[in-house]
């Protein structure tokens, strides 16, 4: 992916919580953002997903400028997978995904199916096809979230803590579904506190403080991090190893 963030700012009630924030990078397939609980993270991303208006500044994602207004087409070709409720409740997991794939791409169910399928097959969820959400597990149904945002072919998938609500058996289920498509060459931009993930898949990371990014590079950050901050957040991850960010 080609991103460019340049002194973005973004308010909540007159309250900066981005703040003149800039990013540039380039052929970079899977970016990691990473930091503390309310650091803007979640905000950045919905920015970026063209979810939200913002105060100042631009963001292009791959030459696409993201303005919320104008957005519609622009969103069409990004998935995402947030932290909770992903799933409709009252529909089974493949009327989920067609769901999706018929009213806002105004696809041809016949002629998805194969492909919808294949996805389900892929992530080991053809037999759970036509369970509703509550009749599955939470891994199940995260990586049915990711099922979802894939099968409308993104350009790019942002996934917001993918494995905040799972214990560590699942959370390695879904990680290991993410890396899987990581190896298949899709962008991904995603915020995890799984730093161990960080450090295997991701080819940049972004760390935030207090709505700005204080530290960014390679993975490298992340074995030799040299801002205090960034030192500070890595030590109470890995002391409290499991701990939610
Ligand atoms: P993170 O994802 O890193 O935990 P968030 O982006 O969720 O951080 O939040 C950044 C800050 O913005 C926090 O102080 C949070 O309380 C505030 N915030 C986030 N979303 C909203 C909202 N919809 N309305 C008001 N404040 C918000
Ligand atoms: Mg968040």
């Amino acid at each position: 992916m080609k991103l460019k963030i340049s002194n973005l700012k973004k308010c909540y009630d007159q309250k900066g919580v981005i703040e003149n924030l800039s990013l540039e990078v380039e052929d970079i397939q899977v970016l990691s953002l990473i930091g503390a609980s309310g650091s803007g993270k979640s905000t950045l991303l919905r920015l970026i997903a063209g979810l939200e208006s913002f105060e100042a500044g631009s963001i292009e994602v791959n030459g696409h400028n993201v303005v919320e207004s104008e957005a519609v087409e622009y969103r069409k070709k990004v998935g995402f997978v947030f932290q909770d409720h992903n799933l409709f409740s009252h529909l089974s997991i493949y009327e989920n995904i067609m769901l999706v794939l018929e009213k806002v791409h105004h696809r041809n169910r016949t002629e998805v199916e194969p492909e919808v399928k294949k996805l389900l097959e892929q992530f080991g969820l053809m037999e759970h096809a036509e369970k509703l959400p509550h009749q599955i597990s939470g891994g199940q149904s995260q990586r049915a979230s990711i099922v979802r945002a894939l099968s409308i072919r993104p350009e790019l998938i942002l996934l917001d803590e993918p494995t905040s609500s799972l214990d560590p058996i699942l959370t390695h289920e879904v990680l290991s579904a993410v890396k899987l498509l990581a190896e298949d060459s899709i962008d991904f931009i995603i915020v995890t506190h799984e730093i161990g993930f960080a450090k295997s898949v991701a080819d940049y990371i972004v760390f935030m403080e207090e709505g700005k990014i204080i530290e960014q590079g390679d993975r490298n950050i992340l074995e030799s991090p040299k801002s205090p901050e960034l030192k500070r957040f890595l030590s109470k991850v890995l002391t409290f190893d499991g701990g939610q960010m």
